[in-house]
């Protein structure tokens, strides 16, 4: 099957992204029909399915720490991995949060990162940016981003407490209620990072409201996951 959605397209229950297939950069996005990502066979069956060895993960804390995709780091503290030499996979799980994939112009940096509000609200895609910058000398200008599925504002139903974490433009109202765009958030700080509108015109799916599609920790109540990947190869 093969269906284009906000950008991704998918086959055999794996999404991936065009213009990071262009740059011949190896990833994807599970959906439901890839399982639960909290298996270790089924994470190993994915990343075969995409070319790749078994993806390091990581202990994730919801802020934004973002480690070196070296197997020394692999089950550490953090939500992000920077990948710039060929090496092991790496991964971030997610079910409603956002999975973020940034890449340099030439394909040969890529990094995965995942950050829900909270993680939104730190600035984990500012610092997203600033790691490409600062570790690796190349500037958001040569930076694309993508993000796969997520909480989208049809569905994200938050509490006026997050109204002081946020800039307004990060929320919708409706019905006196109040919705949370995380694509929204990801878009500002990108851009204020650095990247061009159209570079960082990110946009997915709705976890919440496609059930057949992908997991979604809010309306399952239960802790079975998806999974972004990338490889530079090794
Ligand atoms: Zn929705």
């Amino acid at each position: 099957m093969h269906a284009a959605v906000s950008g991704w397209t998918e086959s055999a229950g794996l999404l991936t992204e065009p213009r990071m297939a262009a740059l011949g950069l190896k990833h994807g996005f599970t959906t439901r029909r890839s399982g639960n990502m909290k298996s270790p066979e089924r994470r190993a069956a994915a990343a075969a399915s995409l070319g790749m060895s078994e993806p390091l993960t990581l202990k994730q804390v919801h802020g934004t720490a973002i480690l070196d995709a070296a197997p020394e780091n692999a089950g550490k503290e953090g939500d992000g991995w920077l990948l710039s030499t060929p090496g092991p996979a790496a991964a971030v799980y997610a079910a409603d949060c956002v999975p973020l994939f940034l890449w340099s112009d030439d394909g040969r940096a890529a990094g995965v990162f995942h950050a829900g509000w909270r993680g939104t609200a730190k600035g984990m895609a500012a610092a997203a940016v600033a790691a490409f910058r600062d570790r690796l000398g190349i500037p958001a200008s040569r930076l694309s981003a993508a993000v796969g599925p997520h909480a989208g504002p049809c569905c994200y139903k938050v509490g006026a407490e997050l109204e002081k974490e946020f800039p307004a433009s990060s929320f919708v109202r409706r019905d006196g209620a109040l919705y949370l765009d995380l694509a929204a958030s990801t878009r500002r700080q990108l851009v204020e990072a650095g990247l061009s509108e159209e570079n960082a015109a990110v946009a997915a799916p709705c976890t919440i409201s496609n059930p057949e599609d992908y997991f979604s920790f809010r309306r399952d109540k239960q802790d079975a996951r998806l999974l972004a990947l990338l490889s530079l190869g090794s």
